[in-house]
C-alpha cells in the first residue's frame, strides 16, 4: 500500500488526509504543535465562518486576481459541498447575515472533535510535536521531536504548513528557507485581512476602546462597502476594514499613506444631511443637535470630532462633508502576527495542476502556504479545504500514473 505524509494539521492538511484515507492510502500526519487545528479553533472564537451562500460565480470573484488559480479546486469542493460535509460530521450549519455560513454552535471544537474521530477511524496516524525541519540530500523528511530527530520516507508528501499570520498557533513560516534552498519561487508573505494603526486621543480611547461602529459606508480609493468596524487600542479592525485591507496596504506601499473615508449616514445624501445640520440649533449644544437631528451620538459622534477641526464643526458645509466622508489617514497596518491571514507563499508557477512542485516529484503543497489571497467571509477556509482535497486528488492521480 502506498504511504503518504501530510505535514501540518490545519484544515487543509486534515482535508487532504481524509481524501487519501478514503482512497485507501496509509497516511501519517506530522504536526509541530502538541495538538492539531489550533488556528481553526481560533477561527471558531468568532463563530467559524465556514463558507458563503452567494452564487458560485459571485463566490469565485471574491478571489479577484487569484480566482483562475483556485477555481478548479473550489469547483470540486464548492460551498454547498462544505456545508454537506460539516452536516455529515453532525454539525448543523446556518446562513447568517450577509449570507455567511456558520455552524449553529458558532464554534469549531465540536466539528474538529468529530472530524478527528472520523479520521482516526479511517486509520490516520497523527504524530504530534513533530516539527518538519528539512530534507536530506535524497529528499527524505527530517523532523525534530521531543525525544530525537526522525527521518521519514513516504511515497507522497503533502505540505500544509499554513501561512505566516498568528505564528504562535503553529504557522510560523519557518519552512520558507527549506523550499528556498530547493530554488522554489516564493512570494514574500505580507499581512492580509488585518487591522490598521490610528493614533487616537487619550480621551477618545478611554471611552471607546472596544466599541463597535455599525452600518457605515467605508471607502478606500473610490471603492465603498457598508459594514461594521471596531475601535481598538491600536486603531481599527473588523469586517469592513478587512475587506479594504488589500487596497489600504497597496496605498501604504505605493504612497506611504492611505485614506479611509467614513460615511456615518449612508442612507441620506449630502443635501439631506446639510439641511438637517443647518437647522436652527436654538439653545442646543452641537452634541445635542447632532443627536436629535441626525441620530449621531456616542462613538460615532466622538469619532467625527476626532478628525474634524473645531472651525469645521462650526460650518454646516464642512460638518456635512465630515459626516458623509470623514477622512482618517492610515500609515501602518498591524503586524502579520495579528492578521487573520497572510498573502504570499509558494508561487503557483512552481506547481502543476496536481498541486505538485514541478521540481520535486511526489511533493505537493496546499492551503495558506500557497500564494493566493482572499477576504474574510468563509473564503479562506473554503479555499483551504478545496486545495487540501485538490492536493490529495492530485497525489493519487500522480501515483496512478
Ligand atoms: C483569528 C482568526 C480568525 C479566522 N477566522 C476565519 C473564519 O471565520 N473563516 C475563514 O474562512 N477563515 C478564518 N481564518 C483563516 C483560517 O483559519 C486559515 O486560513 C486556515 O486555518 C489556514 O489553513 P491551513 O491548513 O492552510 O493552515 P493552518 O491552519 O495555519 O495550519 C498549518 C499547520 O501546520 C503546522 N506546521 C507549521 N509548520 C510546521 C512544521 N515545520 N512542521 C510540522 N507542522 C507545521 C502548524 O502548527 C499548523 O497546525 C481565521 C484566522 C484567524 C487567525
Amino acid at each position: 500500500m502506498p504511504t503518504a505524509a501530510i505535514i501540518g494539521g490545519g484544515p487543509s492538511g486534515l482535508m487532504a488526509a481524509e481524501m487519501l484515507l478514503n482512497q485507501g492510502l496509509s497516511v501519517d500526519l506530522y504536526e509541530a504543535k502538541p495538538s492539531v487545528g489550533r488556528k481553526f479553533l481560533m477561527a471558531g472564537k468568532s463563530g467559524l465562518n465556514l463558507t458563503h451562500a452567494e452564487s458560485f460565480e459571485g463566490f469565485l470573484k471574491r478571489f479577484e486576481k487569484d480566482q483562475l488559480k483556485l477555481a478548479p479546486f473550489i469547483r470540486n469542493l464548492p460551498p454547498e459541498a462544505i456545508r454537506k460535509w460539516a452536516e455529515d460530521l453532525g454539525i448543523e450549519t446556518f446562513e447568517g447575515t450577509s449570507r455567511r455560513i456558520f455552524p449553529k454552535v458558532m464554534k469549531a471544537s465540536p466539528l474538529l472533535r468529530n472530524w478527528l474521530r472520523r479520521l482516526e477511524d479511517l486509520g490516520l496516524r497523527i504524530h504530534l510535536k513533530h516539527k518538519w525541519i528539512g530534507l536530506s540530500k535524497d529528499l527524505q523528511l527530517h523532523f525534530s521531536t521531543p525525544e530525537k530527530n526522525l527521518i521519514a520516507n513516504h511515497d507522497i508528501k503533502i505540505f500544509a504548513l499554513g501561512g505566516a499570520s498568528w505564528p504562535k498557533l503553529g504557522s510560523d513560516a519557518n519552512w520558507l528557507n527549506i523550499f528556498q534552498q530547493q530554488n522554489i519561487p516564493i512570494t514574500p508573505f505580507r499581512p492580509s485581512n488585518c487591522g490598521f494603526n490610528v493614533s487616537w486621543s487619550n480621551i477618545f480611547l478611554s471611552k471607546y476602546s472596544g466599541a463597535p461602529v455599525k452600518s457605515c459606508r467605508v471607502s478606500v480609493n473610490g471603492f465603498d462597502k457598508i459594514g461594521d468596524f471596531i475601535i481598538t487600542d491600536y486603531g481599527l479592525e473588523g469586517g469592513v476594514i478587512y475587506s479594504h485591507s488589500r487596497s489600504i496596504l497597496n496605498e501604504i506601499r505605493d504612497r506611504r499613506c492611505a485614506t479611509i473615508s467614513i460615511d456615518f449616514i449612508p442612507e441620506k445624501n449630502s443635501d439631506e444631511i446639510y439641511s438637517l445640520v443647518s437647522k436652527e440649533k436654538g439653545k442646543n449644544t452641537l452634541t445635542n443637535h447632532l443627536r436629535k437631528n441626525l441620530n449621531l451620538s456616542g462613538v460615532r459622534a466622538s469619532l467625527l470630532r476626532e478628525f474634524t477641526s473645531p472651525e469645521k464643526l462650526k460650518s454646516a458645509a464642512a460638518l456635512t462633508k465630515s459626516i458623509k466622508a470623514l477622512e482618517i489617514p492610515i500609515y501602518q497596518s498591524q503586524s502579520i502576527d495579528r492578521a487573520i491571514s497572510s498573502a504570499g507563499g509558494i508561487s503557483f508557477d512552481a506547481i502543476d495542476s496536481n498541486l505538485m512542485i514541478k521540481k520535486m516529484p511526489g511533493f505537493f503543497v496546499t492551503g495558506e502556504m500557497l500564494d493566493w489571497d482572499a477576504p474574510t467571509g468563509g473564503y479562506l477556509l473554503t479555499a483551504c479545504f478545496a486545495l487540501g482535497r485538490g492536493a490529495a486528488t492530485g497525489a493519487v492521480h500522480w501515483l496512478n500514473n
